[in-house]
Formats: structure tokens, C-alpha cells, sequence
């Protein structure tokens, strides 16, 4: 993804709404540093470092601001009256370089408009290795289960959370917990189960016996919109584990060996009994989704070209081919945030999940012609 200097306060849930081509977790504005991680252990205790403490994943919340609390190296480890944590007790992973607005907000008046950075920052970006005066050192913190913890916030869960998120603020906390979330399933070595140790940042971990090294990774998911023949009509399912009334479009991990059609053919056929043409599967837009280990949804388009449903599978408890009208009002309450919780009508998820975009953009094209 490109580099995205602007600094966009606006709540996520407003601006996917409003964006059908915006996916929640994208528009992280910070510089990931590639070229300067292992400089890392002099740049941690810098006075311009700011740290996002997680406990077990959930992310220090200011609820009364609604902001993410971003704490200094003095605060969380040189304050022994109070605090008796120590960084060797802690995960820490480096998130990047980034204006200081994304911390200090004091001086800053949330709207609803984004505030661009002066565009001649963004060359700099990419070759900054020392932040200026106006930017911070990003990192994300684990904070050990066993620690005495009196730090200002509460520990929220980030996807209940990002109703009252900024996009940035959910670009950040989803890089922060899904980096943190490898760490913790990657202490061991996959090849002689020694013991790993995190380095560079935390961008990558190596075994303190063999040298085996592992980096951070994303698993693939294939999502999908599968459009009928007649243009009119798109297929969508629903798993028992959903909310009650939801159904959303069809999905799954591509396996080894798989392209990118051919996940989607096999993944539809398995749940739905459709056939798609795999010469057919249109790329939307993809999703980084820092839950389950951390994926990357990858929205498409496909065509079916046998329409006959069988769940071969039993992933699904229901799947159906929904028209337009009734597509419209799914739509309409899954963004409607204030919905009666009587209301029984069926509904797609919110404007957050790329299966709502995916879903929204087919229904606002007077087209289905999906081809770029
Ligand atoms: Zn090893």
C-alpha cells in the first residue's frame, strides 16, 4: 500500500460508510521504518518514544477522551512509586514514525475533516531514521498478565472498540495487536521447539539454537460476492455462530497450491454447491483483519455460472440467492447503528467489514460489470 501521510481523525464507522472503497484498518499513516529497525534498542528509551500498552490483546482505552493512551518510557518504566514493570517484562513491538497528533491531541480539534500532513514530509518519510519535532517513535507494548498494572485507561477489546474508533486509531491498534498476537504463538521454534527471542523491532524472531528465523505473517482469505446470472441477484450465507438475522458473503483461507479463482471456486462450491467461473473472479479491495492471528481479506467478485444450492459442507445453516429490494433493506440495517433490538428483518454486517463494501458496491453500480 502506498504511503498514506494524511492524518484522518474521522470515526471509522462514518468514513466506511460514507467510503466504499475505504476497508477499516486500512489508512495507517505511520512509516514502518523498514531500513532502520535495528537501531531499535537506542530509539526505545528516546524522550520522542511513545508506547500503546495491550493486556492479553485488548488495547488501554481512554474511555472519556474515546483515544487509545499512548504513554512514555518514563511514565511506564521509570515511575517506581507507582509502576514496577520493567521493558525486559515486556513485548514491545515498533509500529513506525508518525506525526505527534496521533498521541498529543490536546491541541487538536477532532472533526470530521482530515488534516494533511505538508505533503514535502512525505520524501522525508521514507528515509527518516530520527523523528523531527513534530513526529513520535510509535510501539505497541505487551503488558505481562502476572505485572502489577495502574496505568490510566481501561483494557478494551479493539473490535467492540471500533465503533468509537478514528480510522488511524484503528489502523494502529489492529498493527499493534495483530504484531503482538504473532509474538505470543511464535516463542518457540517451529524446527527444534527452543525458545525464540524477538529482534529488529519486532519484525522478526530468531531461535536462540538453531538460528532458524521466522517474520510476521498474514494468512490469505478469500471473500467473496457471488453474483447470479440474471445480474439481479447475489448469493449470501450464514454461519450458526453468526449474530441472529446476518448473512454475509462466502469466505475462507486459500490453501497451499491455490490462486487466488481457484480458492474462491473451491471455497463456494464446498459451502454453497455453486459453480463459479474461475475466469470470472474480479479483485475488489482487501482488508488487513488483526483478529484470529491476523489475516488479509481479500474481497472479489465471482459469477456463477450453476446456481443450484447444496451445502455440501454444513459450514453454512443457511444460504440463499437475496434480489435487490431485498438487499437494499439488509444494507440499510447493517448501518444502522441505533436498530431496534426487536427488529427481525435480515441484515448484512456493518460498514467496518469488507463484506459490507463488498456487497454495497455491487448494489450502487448500475453495472455488474466488475472488470478493471
Ligand atoms: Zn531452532
Amino acid at each position: 500500500m502506498s504511503l498514506r501521510p494524511e492524518i484522518h481523525f474521522s470515526s471509522v464507522f462514518e468514513h466506511c460508510s460514507l467510503n466504499n472503497n475505504f476497508q477499516c484498518f486500512q489508512g495507517n499513516p505511520l512509516n514502518r521504518l523498514n531500513l532502520h529497525r535495528k537501531s531499535l534498542q537506542d530509539i526505545v528509551q528516546h524522550s520522542q518514544s511513545r508506547f500503546l500498552p495491550f493486556r492479553q490483546f485488548k488495547v488501554l482505552f481512554n474511555q472519556e477522551k474515546k483515544q487509545p493512551v499512548w504513554l512514555t518510557y518514563q511514565f511506564l518504566f521509570e515511575n517506581t512509586n507507582e509502576q514496577k514493570l520493567t521493558i525486559d517484562q515486556c513485548e514491545f513491538v515498533l509500529l513506525g514514525i508518525g506525526s505527534r497528533l496521533l498521541a498529543d491531541r490536546s491541541s487538536f480539534v477532532t472533526t470530521t475533516e482530515p488534516t494533511k500532513i505538508d505533503s514535502k514530509l512525505l520524501s522525508k518519510f521514507l528515509l527518516a531514521s530520527e523523528p523531527t519535532p513534530d513526529e513520535y517513535i510509535y510501539f505497541a507494548l505487551s503488558i505481562p498478565n502476572n505485572s502489577t498494572d495502574n496505568l490510566p485507561g481501561t483494557y478494551m477489546e479493539l473490535r467492540p472498540l471500533l465503533s468509537q474508533l478514528s480510522v488511524i486509531d484503528a489502523a494502529v491498534c489492529g498493527q499493534g495487536r495483530a504484531l503482538l498476537d504473532w509474538h505470543t504463538s511464535n516463542q518457540y521454534c517451529g524446527k527444534c521447539g527452543t525458545s525464540t527471542i524477538s529482534l529488529e523491532g519486532g519484525t522478526r524472531r530468531k531461535c536462540t539454537k538453531c538460528n532458524h528465523t521466522i517474520y510476521p505473517r498474514t494468512d490469505p482469505v478469500i471473500i467473496t460476492l457471488i453474483i447470479h446470472a440474471d445480474k439481479e441477484h447475489v448469493l449470501l450465507g450464514r454461519k450458526p455462530s453468526f449474530p441472529p438475522f446476518v448473512y454475509t458473503c462466502l469466505a475462507g483461507f486459500i490453501e497451499p497450491g491455490e490462486s487466488i479463482p481457484e480458492a474462491c471456486s473451491r471455497e463456494v462450491w464446498e459451502e454453497s454447491g455453486i459453480v463459479v467461473d474461475t475466469n470470472e473472479t474480479h479483485y475488489f479491495d482487501s482488508q488487513p483483519w488483526p483478529f484470529l492471528g491476523g489475516q488479509l481479506m481479500i474481497g472479489c467478485y465471482t459469477y456463477a455460472i450453476d446456481e443450484t444450492i447444496t451445502l455440501h459442507d454444513s459450514e453454512l445453516e443457511d444460504c440463499r440467492w437475496f434480489s435487490r429490494n431485498e438487499i437494499a433493506d439488509m444494507i440499510q440495517r447493517g448501518r444502522n447503528i441505533s436498530l431496534d433490538k426487536n427488529d427481525q428483518g435480515l441484515r448484512i454486517p456493518p460498514p467496518i467489514a469488507i463484506a459490507h463494501q463488498l456487497i454495497y458496491n455491487w448494489y450502487s453500480r448500475k453495472t455488474n460489470n466488475f472488470k478493471t
